[in-house]
């Protein structure tokens, strides 16, 4: 009998998921039963992905750098990931500014709902925490993010997930050394991190095997947390223009897809959708990356020379569906609250939201935090920021699984388009499994 492929595995796991998430919600003990006896499923989940994020970015991005053999090919690499990673953001922003300047979304809101919305959330501890995270983010000078990308201590860098640029950044160094030193005398590590790297693309295989029950857990765990649907369909506008502009990004991706890389845009889609749900269910570009530098290194076909460099630095800066929201939720709030924003005024905001793309970690709810940062450069009043967060807190995880999905889905769009500019897209790649030698040690 054929196997059923990975994608509907999981997609079954997330449909069952929503299922007893909302039927858990109808009764009284339900939410406390998810919480204590199925939500630790879907943390651990996350923890053996995030667990693995450090050594495959290390192990794949020395084997990466190690074998180009020639430094110029990894400048020519990083410029045209750069300047697409730079061009898609500057897209995904207009598109977001053209969308909600054309539908209006925060225009026809009621002061009623404005009220409710309000006195529900402006004294919310997630408001409140992402309110004291932004301002930590924002006394920050212009290029502290360049000097934050420098580490100080390797191994504090690579002991910490949120470092991850710093690793990145102590991994490239090593690896161009490597090179430097010769062929010869690099052997010995480079042997180790190769079989390393086969290591821990193995740990990614057995992961994925616990999949489709995690995103059961994980999502039955956001529908029980999550507001009352009356308040969901007071934004259900704003929600439409920001779900729009996503679907718009993914016929973006799919034409820069066809057009640049040659590859039909629905294979391409299909064999990324395990890394597409995944986001969907974690909301973390982060804890995705694995599965997402798995699906493109094995499924798409993408060298690990342009895939181990591309991606994680794509997960770290590269967040198109974030960098739309931002605009759009910018200038909804500002519909909303009757503040004036003109168009010149808006342009700030495409600066401000690149910028906020690159400095908004991968973790779940992090856009909401930069979002403070867009409202600032146009000169919104800091004592509205938490009136200007709460109207749009209430729908903010279910569009932060979708942005996400966004955010994974154009890394690897330009990783296939860099691949492909640089003759390292392969014809047919070759996927490993799980079980590949297992009748060896069984
Ligand atoms: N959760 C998003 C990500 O990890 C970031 C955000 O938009 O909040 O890509």
């Amino acid at each position: 009998m054929k196997k059923m492929a990975l994608h509907w595995k999981i997609m079954i796991g997330m449909v069952l998921g929503l299922l007893f998430g909302f039927g858990m919600s109808s009764v009284a003990w339900g939410e406390d039963f998810v919480m204590d006896w199925i939500a630790p499923f879907g943390n651990i989940f996350i923890k053996l992905l995030k667990l693995i994020a450090v050594p495959l970015i290390v192990a794949s991005l020395i084997k990466g750098v190690s074998d180009l053999k020639d430094i110029s090919k990894f400048k020519s690499i990083g410029l045209r990931t750069m300047g697409i990673y730079l061009f898609t953001t500057t897209v995904a922003v207009i598109l977001g500014l053209v969308l909600v300047n054309v539908i209006q979304p925060g225009e026809g809101i009621s002061e009623e709902t404005i009220t409710q919305l309000t006195s529900k959330y402006q004294n919310d501890s997630g408001v409140v925490a992402k309110l004291e995270e932004a301002s930590r983010q924002k006394v920050a000078g212009p290029l502290k993010f360049v000097e934050d990308m420098v580490p100080d201590n390797a191994i504090a860098a690579i002991g910490n997930n949120r470092m991850m640029l710093q690793v990145i950044f102590f991994t490239i160094f090593m690896a161009i050394s490597m090179l430097l030193i010769g062929e010869k005398s690099a052997k010995p590590l480079k042997k180790f991190f190769d079989s390393l790297n086969d290591v821990v693309l193995k740990m990614v295989d057995l992961i994925m095997l616990v999949a489709p029950y995690a995103v059961f857990a994980l999502l039955a765990t956001v529908v029980v947390s999550s507001s009352n649907p009356e308040i969901l369909l007071a934004l259900v506008k704003y929600a439409g223009v920001v779900l729009l502009g996503l679907a718009l990004l993914i016929v973006f991706y799919c034409i820069l897809v066809s057009v640049f890389a040659k590859k039909n845009p629905f294979w391409f889609l299909k064999q990324l959708s395990p890394a597409q749900l995944l986001a969907f269910s974690t909301s973390s570009s982060a804890a995705t990356l694995p599965v997402t530098m798995e699906r493109v290194e094995e499924h798409i076909g993408v060298d690990k020379e342009v895939s181990s460099f591309v991606l994680p630095v794509g997960a770290t800066v590269n967040m198109d569906g974030t960098s739309l929201y931002q605009g759009i939720a910018a200038v909804f709030i500002a519909q909303a609250l009757s503040f004036d924003l003109p168009l010149v005024e808006q342009l700030t905001i495409v600066f401000t939201a690149i910028l906020a793309s690159i400095g908004t970690a991968a973790v779940p709810g992090a856009g909401m935090v930069m979002l403070v940062i867009v409202l600032e450069s146009v000169g919104f009043p800091a004592d509205k920021y938490a009136v200007g967060l709460a109207l749009i807190f209430a729908v903010d995880r279910p569009l932060d699984m979708f942005r996400t999905v966004i955010n994974v889905t154009g890394d690897a769009a330009v990783a296939t388009i860099v691949a492909k500019s640089v003759g390292k897209l392969h014809d047919k790649p070759k996927a490993k499994n799980w079980d590949d030698n297992y009748d060896e040690v069984k």
